[in-house]
């Protein structure tokens, strides 16, 4: 099969039917064989009524059902999961994202070599209280994943080669990050494309500005356990090592100082004067509290069950190389 569209929504019904038509045309325009995953993540206005009628007309519609709302990126675990095109397209339901768009997506995972195609909406057709924040999210984005080729991380319309999707995992609110996931994976070919982009028709956004405030948190998640996530004792021993050693160079200040007074006849004063004395104890307290945290990550890693999973590309095996030559 050549493509899977893999389409997440929450509360979309009226969206649906145009949605599927225009995807089935295009489709069909294009002479590809497809699927469309509908992933219904717990929607209450009759969306799954909407999608089973569309699958008794149309072969090619499946659907996922949720007993409940997880969010968008479980929806697009499962659909990623279920998906079996070559090449898998994801779509936002609310016919903000054209599938006029697929074609090209299409040929570009296949004859351009992406393992990602990422859109990009330039000309937006959503508040400013969303344009400029996400202008601000994308440059860290950019920053912290090291893809510096990438204008709109979060775009709903992308697309992938079939194994992509197949070996990353979309968790939590993680739907944001996936070109960043996709290189955490070894995923490196991540190119861009501009697409066209339409005001929400119908219903409204499911996500409001705390989109922005998780965002940054997922992000700095991502960063830390894509850089120590095996190896936590790298960052926490580091970190306590030098506090711990901070600390010990206010000790030896509190301590000289104090010997000093004795010795030279001053006045009398007590550690408890001295702000290194402070620096002294919270520093140390902290450095250990960190060194800690390291061996509680280490424990923790080493009991992960993926700490040895590696994707192989390919590998050369030559057993028999070695026999049939006896030594003379
Ligand atoms: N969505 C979902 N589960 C949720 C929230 C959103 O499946 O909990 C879907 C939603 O129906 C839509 C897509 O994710 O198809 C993008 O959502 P939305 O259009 O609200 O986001 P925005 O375009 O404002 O970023
Ligand atoms: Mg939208």
């Amino acid at each position: 099969m050549d493509i899977s569209v893999v389409v997440p929504l929450y509360n979309e019904a009226e969206s649906l039917p145009e949605l599927e038509q225009w995807i089935a045309r295009v489709m069909r325009d294009n002479g590809f064989s497809y699927e469309i995953i509908f992933v219904n993540d717990g929607s209450t206005d009759g969306s799954w009524e909407v999608i089973e009628r569309l699958a008794e007309a149309n072969p090619a519609v499946r659907g996922v059902c949720f007993r409940r709302n997880y969010g968008k990126s479980p929806a697009l675990n499962v659909g990623f999961a279920r998906s079996e095109g070559d090449v898998v397209i994801t779509m936002d339901a609310d016919l903000q994202d054209s599938p006029d768009e697929i074609p090209e997506l299409y040929r570009m995972i296949r004859e351009e070599g992406y393992d990602i195609v990422s859109g990009y909406k330039q000309k937006r057709y959503d508040p400013l209280s969303k344009t400029i924040p996400t202008k601000l999210f994308n440059a860290t984005a950019r920053r912290v994943s090291g893809i510096h080729n990438l204008h709109d991380f979060n775009c709903g319309l992308k697309a992938y080669r079939s194994k992509v999707v197949k070996h990353i995992e979309v968790y939590g609110d993680m739907h944001r990050y996936i070109p960043y996931l996709a290189k955490l994976a070894g995923f490196s070919r991540i190119g861009e494309k501009v697409v066209q982009h339409q005001a929400r028709k119908y219903g409204k956004t499911k996500f409001g500005l705390d989109r922005f405030v998780n965002g940054y948190l997922d992000l700095i998640t991502l960063w830390f356990t894509g850089k120590f996530g095996g190896k936590p004792m790298h960052f926490f021993g580091l970190v306590g090592s030098l506090m711990f050693l901070l600390g010990l160079v206010s000790t030896a200040i509190v301590g000289f100082t104090k010997l000093y007074h004795m010795h030279s006849g001053h006045p009398y004063t007590l550690v408890t004067d001295s702000p290194y004395f402070y620096l002294a104890l919270t520093l140390m307290l902290l450095g250990a509290q960190m060194f800690l945290a390291g061996f509680v990550g280490e424990l923790v890693a080493r009991n992960a069950p993926g700490r040895n999973h590696y994707e192989i590309d390919s590998e050369i095996k030559q057993a028999l190389k070695n026999t049939g030559h006896p030594h003379s």
